[in-house]
Formats: structure tokens, C-alpha cells, sequence
């Protein structure tokens, strides 16, 4: 590694330990509720924390309809974007502002979020789809077992778009269905074609966001997160939203999540995959439209 980049890492592991503990760090105890959160930050990013904890006392109650906060969340500002990447061990995630466990948010400090920061609605907006992560992490298991529960990237990230409003901004069913009839491997015969291998069942799992996202979720996340939020909008709109919530809750009571799917809703994760996609694909929504 050049001696430029190994300074900048050693410098990027410094900034992030800084910010839990090290010296000019700073800490406030937040509690909404019953929710406890101890957020960490550095004294150039005080306006910013004002923004999170704000966002934090509004968003806390509204995430416990998907989940529970029972155990402390730490919320971790780091004051760079390296910093962020470097605390949750990735590279090259550029459109990446916050990731969250069980008990931690780490976020890019919104002061450097553009130019001149980020407006209270877009903190507001991360917040929540963050914090309904953790809820949700902490009803289906405890900070042992949350890791393993099988829970798909198109649940956990389609639950925390829809609970965060966030709907403007994952595109049009349509560009969803032009995207699995083009993405989708074999795809010859044009969209009849496609068509008809998606009614007989045949699609492929590769390239489906649902079924496989890994491949697509660092260039093309806006693919990932539109299918996962349309996918849970679906689910809500055709099973209610106690089933979903029971999803949850039977992860919690010990189940993974595709047995907890299947006694929730009655079939199958992999089956509710095809049939949305189905719907996507055949435009089932124009029907609910008329
Ligand atoms: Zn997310």
C-alpha cells in the first residue's frame, strides 16, 4: 500500500475510534420512552447531533410498529464518509450514509451530507428507516441470534423504506417490471417472452433483486431498495400488516425467518418472490389502479 493511502487509513481508524471514547469525543444520553440511545460525536459535529437526537425523539415511537427498542442503541456520528465505511468494513459504497445492528446506527455525520448539510426531513428520513432496522432486529432475536435469522435484505430494507416514507424515491413499479425483463438472464423474445418464462415460473433466480441482491447492491442499489420497498408494499397491501408484524414476532419466539414467513403468511418466501414479480412483470398493478 502506498505510504499516502496507509497514512489515510491509519488516519480514517483514528477519526472512528475518536468518535467512541477518544479524547474531545462527546456523549449524550438520549431516552424517548422506553427507548435509550447514547449518541457519539465530535465537537465539530454538534449542530449535526442536534439534528439526530431531534430526529430520534420523533422517530422513536413510530419504529415500534415494526419491532421493539428494548436495548440500548449507541449512534455513532462519524464525521467523514471514509470514516462511516471504515467503521462498518466497506469500500466504495458512495451512496452509503448509515448502517445499522442490533444496538448501533453508525452514520456519515449529515454536515457532510452536501454542501450545505442536510435539511431536519432528510435526517429525519434516515433516522427512521435506521432505527425501524433496529427495532425490528431486536423483536426477532437478541444480540446473539439477530445475525441468524435468515431475514432477506428485500424485507428488512422494504420495511424500513415503507415505515420511513420513503416511497418518493424508489421509482415506478413500471421501471421495476422493464428492469426484471431486461436484467433477467435468457430474456430473448422480448418482453412476450419474458413474460411468459415469469407465468410458467422459470425465472431465474440470478439478477432477480429479491431473490438475489448481493451482485446488484453496491452499483445498483436503487434497483435493490425499489424492489425490496415495492415488494413490502405488496405484502402489506395483500396479507395486512398483523401478518407481517407476526413475521417478526415468530422470529422472536425462536424461528427463522422462512418458517416464520411461512406460518405468517401461507406460502413460501421464495413463492411470494415469484408472485410479486409476477404481478411486476404482468403489471398487476394497472389492474388495481381501475
Ligand atoms: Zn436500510
Amino acid at each position: 500500500m502506498p505510504r499516502a493511502a496507509a497514512a489515510l487509513v491509519l488516519a480514517v481508524l483514528a477519526t472512528g475510534c475518536a468518535v467512541r471514547g477518544g479524547e474531545g469525543a462527546r456523549v449524550e444520553d438520549v431516552t424517548v420512552g422506553t427507548a435509550r440511545f447514547r449518541v457519539h460525536y465530535l465537537p465539530e459535529d454538534a449542530g449535526a447531533a442536534r439534528q439526530v437526537i431531534g430526529a430520534l425523539r420523533a422517530a422513536a415511537p413510530r419504529a415500534a410498529r415494526w419491532g421493539i427498542l428494548s436495548s440500548p442503541i449507541d449512534v455513532v456520528l462519524h464525521p467523514t464518509h471514509a470514516a462511516l465505511e471504515a467503521a462498518v468494513h466497506r469500500d466504495g459504497y458512495e451512496w452509503l450514509r448509515a448502517w445499522a445492528r442490533f444496538g448501533q446506527i453508525d452514520l456519515q455525520s449529515p454536515r457532510t451530507w452536501g454542501l450545505l448539510g442536510a435539511s431536519d426531513a432528510e435526517v429525519g428520513e434516515l433516522v427512521a428507516h435506521e432505527l425501524t432496522h433496529c427495532a425490528m432486529y431486536q423483536l426477532a432475536g437478541d444480540e446473539l441470534t439477530w445475525m441468524y435469522k435468515d431475514i432477506p435484505r428485500w424485507f428488512s430494507e422494504g420495511l424500513a423504506s415503507v415505515a420511513a416514507g420513503q416511497g418518493y424515491r424508489r421509482g415506478e413499479l413500471q421501471a421495476l417490471g422493464r428492469y426484471y425483463e431486461d436484467a433477467l438472464p435468457g430474456s430473448g423474445g422480448g418482453v412476450a417472452g419474458a413474460r411468459a418464462r415469469v407465468a410458467r415460473g422459470n425465472a431465474s433466480v440470478v439478477g432477480d433483486p429479491l431473490l438475489d441482491p448481493d451482485p446488484l447492491y453496491q452499483e445498483q442499489s436503487d434497483v435493490v431498495y425499489g424492489a425490496a420497498h415495492h415488494a413490502v408494499v405488496f405484502l402489506l397491501a395483500r396479507y395486512g400488516e398483523e401478518r407481517v408484524h407476526r413475521i417478526v414476532k415468530l422470529m422472536g419466539e425462536g424461528q427463522r425467518f422462512p418458517a416464520a414467513f411461512r406460518e405468517a403468511i401461507g406460502i413460501g418466501d421464495a413463492e411470494f418472490a415469484s408472485d410479486f414479480r409476477r404481478y411486476v412483470v404482468w403489471q398487476g398493478w394497472r389492474k388495481d389502479a381501475r
